[in-house]
């Protein structure tokens, strides 16, 4: 159970020397308690207390690993049952099913797709990480053939599907170095299915019917030595498995159940033979609260919704959500494409994006990572909308200078929001060899203001090269 601030400021030397940064020991511990420092920031803490500290921040749901490096991918590690107490840690998994008796030709254009359907969205790259290579021939020549095919073209961390020991075996023996999640140890075949997870350090899904028998089987598991368990409760409708899916979480946090204190799998391929329903009930388990779903294929406007959900719930919800401060090229900008300058919040982010789409005008987005509300801000709806925030002009010189903007165009005019008209002269004292213009004030309305500002530099060029 992770210790309040107090019950760590008790085991902390009480010197206030400021060695960590901050300017007391109190201060240390409440950051510590908010995840917002690391323990290692001072020094002087004992070994005895660290241990102390590391067992008790220990997440009541065991992180998983599944592959390996620069591969490697982890689920579980969660620690509270609703996104606003802290925030969800480590993001659902999304695999695509291939199994042994899909034809090569299907296999290879699932697979195709599989790698392209990725998206880039406020710095961060979206696609599903993982492939459920499925044994449904029962035969262990097939399941290898699709699993080496795999391997050779996709490096998606992968989940091997046989109830089999000696299909598991063969086909482990072709890819184990790269940690692919066994699926699945039932009580029939734990024994073989944990010797097999222990042999080769893969993580190993535990599938039973019902949640008794489930943590029964996951004891048995971490009896025989598997250190990485998923648990699978078995159930195919709706209704049971996602009110598993909560049982589970509340009996690892609340109850503290070890059996049961591991991430879930869950396969929305196994409960419809619909490509719309299938993606609605994965967005209901990424919601709550499972560790990896398991569906049948994506398609662009399938996999989108859901990747774009997971990005939400697992951000930080005490964090503002902001893209990453740089200058993002939208469609394919020339050297007289129009440059905005705007703050880095992800609603204006998305509003600009969406507005230079609409407007089919390639342009030059520069986000300024701030924290004052509202300035530079575009977006109409904002929460902070009626605040005013600071304005630091030297911090956006320094921005603007940061970004090169001179080796990307030819011209110099700068769009700002029509919000932060007031700042016009002064920025432009301060960056003088740039013109400000002041744009609208809603982004909606930069679809129609963007082209003509596009046309007005093209003229500007034909001019200076006449
Ligand atoms: Fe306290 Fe350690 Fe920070 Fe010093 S470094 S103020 S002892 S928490």
């Amino acid at each position: 159970m992770a210790l309040s601030g107090m019950e760590i400021f008790k085991l902390l030397p009480k010197t206030n020397c400021r060695e960590c940064g901050l300017p007391t020991c109190i201060a240390f511990a409440m950051s510590l308690a908010a995840d917002k420092i690391e323990l290692s920031a001072c020094p002087y803490v004992s070994d005895e207390v660290k241990e102390k500290l590391a067992q008790a921040e220990a997440p009541p749901i065991a992180p998983v690993t599944i592959g390996s490096g620069d591969h490697a991918f982890k689920i579980g590690g969660e620690s509270v049952m609703f996104r606003h107490d802290k925030r969800f840690n480590n993001p659902t998994g999304l695999a695509m099913r291939l199994t042994d008796t899909m034809d090569a030709g299907d296999v290879k254009e699932r697979l195709m797709r599989f790698g392209k359907l990725r998206y880039r969205r406020m710095g961060s790259l979206l696609r599903p990480e993982l492939l459920a290579i499925d044994n449904q021939s029962k035969d262990s020549g097939k399941f290898v053939a699709l699993i080496e095919t795999v391997i050779q073209v996709s490096e998606a961390r992968l989940i091997l599907m046989s109830e089999d020991p000696e299909v598991m075996a063969a086909g482990l023996a072709c890819c184990a170095e790269s940690k692919p999640l066994i699926c699945a140890a039932t009580t029939d075949n734990a024994d073989s299915m944990a010797e097999l997870a222990v042999k080769h350090a893969c993580p190993l899904v535990a599938k039973a019917k019902g949640l008794a028998e489930l943590g029964e089987l996951s004891g048995r598991l971490t009896d025989a030595g598997v250190k990485e368990i998923v648990l699978d409760p078995g159930v195919r409708t709706l209704k049971e498995a996602f009110a598993d899916q909560i049982h589970i979480r509340r009996a690892a946090i609340h109850q503290a159940i070890g059996t049961l204190s591991y991430p879930t799998i869950t396969f929305p391929c196994e409960m419809t033979n619909d490509l719309s329903m299938e993606t609605l009930l994965a967005a209901t388990f990424i919601a709550k609260y499972a560790g990896i779903v398991v569906l049948s294929d994506f398609q662009g406007e399938s996999l989108y919704p859901l990747l774009m959900e997971r990005m939400a719930l697992f951000s930080d919800p005490q964090e503002p959500m902001m893209t990453p401060e740089g200058v993002y090229a939208i469609g394919e900008p020339d050297r007289y494409a129009p440059v905005i300058l705007a703050s880095s919040w992800a609603l204006t982010y998305y509003n600009l994006c969406l507005a230079a789409e609409v407007s089919r005008t390639p342009v030059f987005l520069c986000f300024e990572r701030i924290t004052e509300p509202d300035v530079m801000c575009w977006c109409h709806h904002c929460l902070h909308s009626t605040q005013k925030g600071k304005f630091v002009a030297e911090n956006t010189v320094r921005f603007v200078k940061k970004c090169k903007l001179e080796e990307r165009v030819d011209h110099r005019t700068l769009v700002i929001s029509a919000r932060n008209a007031e700042f016009k002269a002064q920025l432009e004292n301060a960056l003088p060899e740039w013109e400000i213009v002041v744009g609208p004030g809603e982004a909606v309305h930069l679809s129609g203001f963007l082209p003509e500002l596009a046309e007005e530099l093209r003229e500007k060029r034909k001019l200076l090269q006449a």
